[in-house]
């Protein structure tokens, strides 16, 4: 069966916590001061959500049946703040991954979910896939070294979903990026790539993300080529909010003719990025390409009227 997200969905500002008190005593058990010391170890990031979660969070075991079924080895129940564990053997493969999903998550007092850089509300949801993929990436940033199995399995996790997370993250930036996620503010990663494409490209983006992470990358379903194609349209988005980052500030002054032209190759050079899986297989730069520049060049075209020189469509290669 297809799985798709919510057709309409308007993202939410993130609701403020009423309780923000610091639990630091919570930090006794091994688990979240091992988590707690790596994730801070070079910079400081907010952690209201995360304590915020601990004062209530339980840990069960559940049998083998339970429901987790794909290779995870434990998960986050959000609607009841556990974390359920699966296999006792792989802990330490997992508890990172799920306590980062408890560092970021707030539920409002109608039971929205706001988890990272996705938004639940009844059936309607957004973002799964670059809350999923972020995460991955995160705990592949900070907690690799955990164990054995981790360092070793972990680019397996969430692979296409964490590569396109990354592609959001190089644009958004690293530190804001880290901390949009702890604060589970979806809505300011919205406003970024929305000013350089569109809402409702960007909402379109997020949702071929939960597509590919629901019907592939946590599921079998096994339209691979549909799925390739909305990975390929995601990196086309990624590459048209870059093309019109580095026009405008061309055509602002910011860099001379140069440097605009060595950027637009590192924005051309995105599009050439492939994941190691067989079947895929690069999107045709130069079929792409010279489309978004044109399309990228009328927007900016219209924004400016003539008030700035034209932008030079150029074939860079
Ligand atoms: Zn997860």
């Amino acid at each position: 069966m297809e799985i798709t997200s919510s057709v309409e969905y308007d993202i939410s500002a993130t609701p403020t916590l009423n309780v923000c008190n610091l639990h630091p005593e919570k930090l006794n058990k091994k688990i979240y001061k091992l988590f707690y010391d790596d994730l801070n170890r070079d910079r400081k990031k907010d952690m209201t959500i995360f304590f915020h979660n601990l004062e209530t969070v339980k840990l069960k075991r559940v049998p083998e049946n339970h429901g987790i079924t794909y290779s995870t080895a434990a998960q986050y129940n959000i609607d009841e703040n556990i974390i359920e564990i699966l296999k006792i053997d792989k802990f330490y493969d997992s508890i990172d991954h799920e306590l980062l999903h408890l560092a970021s998550c707030i539920v409002d007092k109608n039971g929205n979910i706001f988890s990272g850089f996705s938004q639940r509300r009844g059936d309607a949801l957004v973002g799964l896939g670059l809350d999923e993929g972020y995460t991955a990436l995160l705990d592949d940033r900070y907690f690799l070294h955990r164990t054995e199995r981790k360092e070793k399995n972990n680019h397996l996790i969430y692979p296409f979903v964490k590569t396109l997370a990354r592609r959001v993250e190089e644009f958004v930036g690293t530190e804001e990026m880290e901390d949009f996620y702890f604060t589970a503010d979806l809505l300011s990663i919205v406003k970024i790539l929305s000013y350089y494409t569109s809402l409702d490209e960007t909402i379109e983006f997020l949702k071929n993300m939960d597509y590919i992470l629901l019907n592939y990358e946590q599921a079998q379903f096994s339209n691979i080529f549909l799925v390739f194609k909305k990975y390929s349209e995601c990196m086309l988005f990624i590459v048209e909010a870059w093309v019109y980052r580095i026009a405008e500030g061309y055509i602002n002054g910011q860099m001379n003719n140069k440097e605009y032209l060595n950027l637009l190759k590192m924005a051309r050079h995105i599009l050439s990025y492939r994941i190691s899986i067989g079947l895929l297989k690069p999107v045709n730069i130069d079929k792409y390409f010279p489309k978004i520049e044109k399309k990228v060049a009328k927007k900016l075209e219209l924004k400016y009227r003539g008030e700035i020189k034209k932008i030079q469509l150029v074939d860079v290669v």
